[in-house]
């Protein structure tokens, strides 16, 4: 068929036909549903719903962005995202690169002679090179460091809102939701060498997509958090270890309660979620009740997720580790952990056997039940308890607690199918 044809078969449909897709339902002052979890608990969640119309705003680049958040102050607001905004840019709007943000003469050339363990051993990186990192990251930082203030809601628009680059951090506030956003590559431009850590030393990277740090009543739902744009399988190793350039996908720490992940799509990760950062952190005690469910992990190495303290409930997600995939372990079961699983499913390739989804330190007991194992039943527990690496103790399914807080719990598999259609961004029904 020739051009010009086409187009006029294209035009009289044109004419004929109406599309059927209806306008987009306004999502922007939707609220947590009663019982959707931990986040419903107490005074609910319900973000921004109470914006009058002036702190309901549209914003297509960074600087409105930062304008709308308003110094992360509480008066209620709705931020709404349209298109791609990019973090890493000026305030003209002109992208800025690592390169830009390099000041006092850092270079990770010279960073890496600098702090040589064969040569400077096992302190910890001080003198010029360490000074300069630390101010370059202090200039990125100032750029994709976002805050949040209490009682604000940013929604994606439509099915193409992306945030590229940026860490939301909920900071010691209340009452946030964040929703239908595709949040990618929150990357480090100026990782830090700790020689000390997990005893071959290791690189600290600074941002997570999502950080939510003494923050309470949180519902984080249909959104898409990854690593896109910046995988780092693809980064070197230096000093022997892999040189990331990425943190949490969604971090919960320090305090932080009554939080809600729903319908979102974890993936291309290394540590996907880290729910308690410390052994120590003992005013985390009480706090961290956090509610995931129907959410995907997929192509996550680790931490779906790895908990601390908090009481957990973990329902109707799906699990994919494709073929060739790194791969460490899924639930994380660390100090005074309390984690319930049930109806999750897994899908791994042959390599991972199902006592390589738990991984415990200091844990003490995990529930499980339900679970789905690349189509199996399987009891979770008992494999791990029978085949674990001998270092870990085994666990007792008495985690100490039953949900109450949760909408309809389906069978892992209808969770599963139903998450790898609806989960993510772009995807509220
Ligand atoms: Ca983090």
């Amino acid at each position: 068929m020739r051009l010009r044809q086409i187009t006029l078969v294209t035009a009289v449909l044109g004419l004929l036909c109406v599309p059927a897709r209806a306008e987009a339902r306004d999502i922007s002052r939707d609220t947590l549903a009663a019982d959707d979890g931990w986040a419903a608990l107490g005074t609910g969640t319900t973000g921004g719903a109470a914006a009058d119309d002036a702190h309901v705003t549209t914003v297509t680049d960074r600087a409105g962005l930062v304008r709308a958040r308003d110094g992360g102050s509480d008066t209620p607001k709705i931020i709404k995202i349209a298109g791609t905004i990019d973090a890493n840019t000026d305030d003209d709007g002109d992208h800025l690169d690592c390169a830009d943000y390099a000041t006092g003469g850092y270079s990770l050339k010279r960073y890496l002679t600098a702090y040589d363990p064969r040569t400077w051993g096992a302190a910890k990186p001080s003198g010029a090179q360490e000074e300069a990192r630390q101010a370059s990251a202090a200039a990125q930082a100032e750029r994709v460091v976002l805050p949040v203030g209490s009682h604000t809601t940013i929604v994606g628009l439509g099915d193409g809102a992306v945030l590229k680059g940026a860490g939301l951090q909920v900071k010691n506030a209340d009452n946030v939701i964040l929703r239908n956003l595709d949040l990618r590559d929150a990357y480090d431009c100026f990782p830090v060498w700790q020689p000390n850590t997990g005893g071959l030393g290791d690189w600290k990277t600074a941002y997570d997509n999502i950080w939510l740090t003494g923050a309470t009543h949180v519902w984080v739902d249909h959104v898409t958090a990854s690593d896109q744009g910046h995988p780092d399988s693809a980064e070197p190793t230096c000093f022997a270890r892999n040189y990331l350039r990425h943190d949490g996908l969604l971090d919960i720490t320090n305090g932080s309660d009554l939080v809600t992940v729903s319908w979102s799509r974890f993936a291309g990760h290394d540590k996907a979620m880290l729910i308690g950062s410390g052994d120590t952190a003992t005013g985390d005690r009480g706090k961290l009740r956090v509610t995931l469910h129907h959410n995907q992990f997929e192509s996550v190495v680790q931490r779906a997720p790895r908990v601390r303290f908090g009481q957990v409930h973990v329902y109707d997600n799906r699990y994919v580790v494709p073929e060739g995939a790194e791969y460490r372990y899924s639930l994380g079961v660390s100090t005074e952990s309390a984690v319930y699983a049930e109806n999750n499913a897994f899908h791994t390739p042959g390599h991972v056997e199902v006592a390589d989804l738990v991984k415990s330190w200091n844990g003490t007991a995990l529930h499980q039940s339900g679970t789905l194992f690349n189509g199996w039943p399987v009891d979770l527990l008992a494999v791990y308890n029978a085949y674990n690496s001998g270092s870990e103790r085994d666990l007792t399914a008495d985690v100490g607690w039953t949900p109450t807080l949760h909408t309809k719990i389906d069978s892992a598999a209808v969770a599963d199918r139903e998450v790898a259609r609806g989960a993510g961004a772009g995807r509220i029904p």
